[in-house]
């Protein structure tokens, strides 16, 4: 293996099942006491361990520790991680990153979720690929919180009539919203992407056409879950915190967003 740049946050590379324990339930306690704290019920937050980069041994041992939902940035890793990992029953994968719409027929077969809905042309290839497959995919809506920071997500302004649209297509079982802040020491700038994100929750889920669920709010990573939740996270996306620092930069899997 090589030399890994220690990364703020990340936990102890975990090699064995306990070790994974261990890291789960160290960043399981974190996401207790950030409820408590923000006043909010235990169990309100939903971890989603992202595996990005973790080989598929590793995810046999972390699986074994009590993960059965892999969040993955790649499609293409995904879906190789999906079929490799097909004997174990129940285990289910979220794709977080950004969709080409040539890769749509990958994640209508393997699944359960996707999180980087930001156009119509991702939807109407999700729709036909699901139908094909007779399946249904949970989705939420990318919005860009950070400003000029990211390339992927809706404009907020533009978030409102891009879910209007949403209804026609029926395999799609919008969830609610999802946003990656800003990358910054600024407490305070990473803080508005999430209340950003909240209020704009909040607006929306008023006027949300029928059987469109606008509840969730996807936010917060191993740097700044903790703020997140305070400012309502319903998901909260974490890797390094539970296996360990990633050897690839994060430019790799976020093209364009400045660091
Ligand atoms: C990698 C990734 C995360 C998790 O980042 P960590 O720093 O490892 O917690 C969250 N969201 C997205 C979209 C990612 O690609």
């Amino acid at each position: 293996m090589s030399e890994q740049v220690p990364a703020p946050n990340a936990a102890a590379h975990a090699q064995t099942v306990e070790d994974f324990r261990a890291n789960l339930s160290a960043v399981q306690q974190r996401i207790l006491a950030a409820e408590t704290q923000a006043g909010r019920p235990a169990g309100s937050v939903r971890l989603l361990p992202v595996s990005k980069t973790v080989p598929e041994e590793r995810l046999r041992l972390a699986i074994a520790a009590g993960m059965d939902y892999l969040g993955e940035n790649k499609v293409q890793e995904a879906a190789r991680k999906a079929e490799e990992l097909a004997d174990i029953p129940g285990l289910k994968f979220s794709v977080i990153g950004h969709l080409q719409t040539n890769k749509a027929k990958y994640v209508a077969r393997f699944a359960h979720e996707f999180q980087a809905l930001d156009n119509l042309r991702q939807a109407t290839a999700l729709q036909r690929r699901l139908e094909i497959e007779d399946r249904t995919l949970d989705v939420f809506v990318q919005v860009n919180t950070s400003a000029e920071e990211s390339k992927f997500g809706l404009e907020p302004a533009a978030t409102a009539q891009f879910i209007k649209e949403l209804p026609a297509f029926d395999r799609l079982r919008v969830q609610g919203l999802m946003t990656l802040a800003v990358f910054s020491s600024d407490t305070a700038k990473v803080r508005s992407c999430f209340v950003t994100l909240r209020e704009l929750r909040d607006r929306l889920r008023d006027t949300a056409p029928e059987g469109i669920g606008l509840e969730e709010l996807s936010m917060g990573m191993s740097g700044d879950f903790e703020l997140a939740i305070s400012e309502g996270a319903t998901v909260v996306r974490v890797g390094q915190a539970i296996f360990g620092a990633r050897a690839l930069p994060d430019s790799h899997y976020w093209p364009g967003f400045a660091h």
